[in-house]
């Protein structure tokens, strides 16, 4: 294993991070190479639905590895289309093209969009999506993220992303032309501070876009795969949308995502779309693993369960130290501040051993793994409120 001095400048400076190098992770716990315990509430930005190296998924992955990596994307693999069927069978879509990351994923939901308007719409391209919104880091989902700290860069934009704001179904309405094909949205927008559409939006939404011919395409790369208490957040509105993304959990911590579409809007001709990894049997061995332990009967209950055990301990600590709402559902939440302090109590956070995440200046986000016990939630909770009476404190001494 290599050992300090680490060569950190062998990549490329992409984000400021502290120097621990992390060496093992095991649930909700993950220990740096001092031997440091660390509780995390970051989990890979939403990935480990399962925790860090999940027995079921590192089987998966082991038994997948000496069997078959990868037969080549021109070829069927038993692994992904086992995969397939039962993500179709799980949802209101008809078909799955694998992808590597959530972006890619809805660069597939994009070009599919943009197809369909292409065979059935007259050559309509406009996607509206949302202030606020987050769909990745290519340069289609930077165009169609409403995120502020991307609209200086990397011009000229991938024209066709027009903004409305979420649960404002006039805005949207005010922008559907003949160029409109689709309206484009995350059931909950989680980069922008845990914002949830709400089910009476998304049910207008869907009025709104079966009105007009237009389809509904929903990003579920955070909120899917039970992340909110069912499998897909789409679920709590009751709506059927004709486009789906899945990214984050559905790997289990491996790089998996997934573009799902309704029979009518799955239009793709050969040559459209692929990509030399895609639906390699190895990742979809650990989304297999994944969506099989979601699968259980109570697994979807204990997320309600525990997300709501999260929900009510954070309004008892925001109470305690006159702080803002909780917002979110199931176990993906944010606590709102109502002070640009979260960097620094994420920092602080870090010293004592627990990974939290600061979307917004004001904002803290919670996404544990899906199995994270009541016990690791009061420890967060216990090491929060210690973090909050400091600051508190300093506060009142500045
Ligand atoms: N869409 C949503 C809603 C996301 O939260 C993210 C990542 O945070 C993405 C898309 C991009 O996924 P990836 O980072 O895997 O490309």
């Amino acid at each position: 294993m290599l050992t300090a001095p680490y060569p950190y400048d062998a990549l490329m400076e992409i984000t400021a991070r502290p120097k621990t190098v992390f060496v093992q992770g095991k649930g909700s716990r993950l220990w740096d190479d001092g031997g440091k315990r660390y509780l995390d509430f970051i989990q890979g930005w939403a990935v480990n639905a399962l925790g860090h190296a999940p027995p079921a998924v590192a089987k998966a992955l082991a038994d997948q590895a000496t069997r078959l990596i990868t037969p080549s994307p021109a070829y069927f693999n038993d692994t992904s289309l086992r995969l397939a069927k039962a993500l179709v069978d799980q949802s209101c879509f008809d078909q799955v093209f694998f992808a590597n990351s959530g972006a890619e994923a809805n660069e597939g939901a994009i070009k599919l969009a943009r197809k369909y308007g292409a065979r059935h719409k007259g050559g309509a391209y406009e996607i509206i999506t949302f202030a606020g919104g987050f769909h990745g880091r290519t340069l289609a989902t930077m165009a169609a993220s409403g995120k502020k700290a991307f609209e200086p860069l990397f011009e000229p934009k991938v024209p066709g992303f027009p903004k409305a704001r979420l649960n404002d179904v006039a805005s949207v309405e005010a922008l559907i032309s003949d160029r409109t094909i689709a309206v484009m949205l995350e059931p909950i927008q989680g980069e922008a501070g845990v914002w949830p559409a709400t089910d009476a939006f998304l049910r207008e939404l869907r009025t709104l876009t079966r009105q007009h011919g237009l389809l509904l395409i929903v990003d579920e790369i955070q909120t899917g795969i039970g992340r909110t208490g069912k499998r897909f957040a789409y679920e709590h509105a009751e709506i059927t949308p004709d486009i789906m993304t899945l990214g984050k959990g559905l790997g289990g911590g491996v790089p998996l995502a997934a573009l799902l579409a309704t029979e009518q809007a799955s239009c793709f001709e050969h040559g459209d779309q692929g990509g030399t990894f895609n639906g390699n049997p190895l990742m979809c061995a650990a989304g297999l693993a994944v969506i099989e332990e979601i699968g259980q009967p109570a697994f979807l209950k204990s997320v309600t369960e525990t997300g709501l055990y999260l929900e009510a301990e954070l309004q008892r600590l925001s109470a305690r130290h006159g702080l803002g709402e909780v917002r979110g559902r199931g176990l993906l939440l944010a606590l709102d501040l109502k002070l640009p302090i979260a960097m620094a109590i994420a920092s602080q956070a870090f010293e004592a051993g627990l990974l939290l995440n600061a979307p917004q200046a004001d904002t803290l986000r919670f996404m544990p793994a899906l199995n994270v016990t009541r016990e690791e939630i009061v420890e967060m909770i216990g090491l929060l409120d210690a973090i909050l009476t400091k600051v508190g404190a300093a506060r009142r001494v500045a």
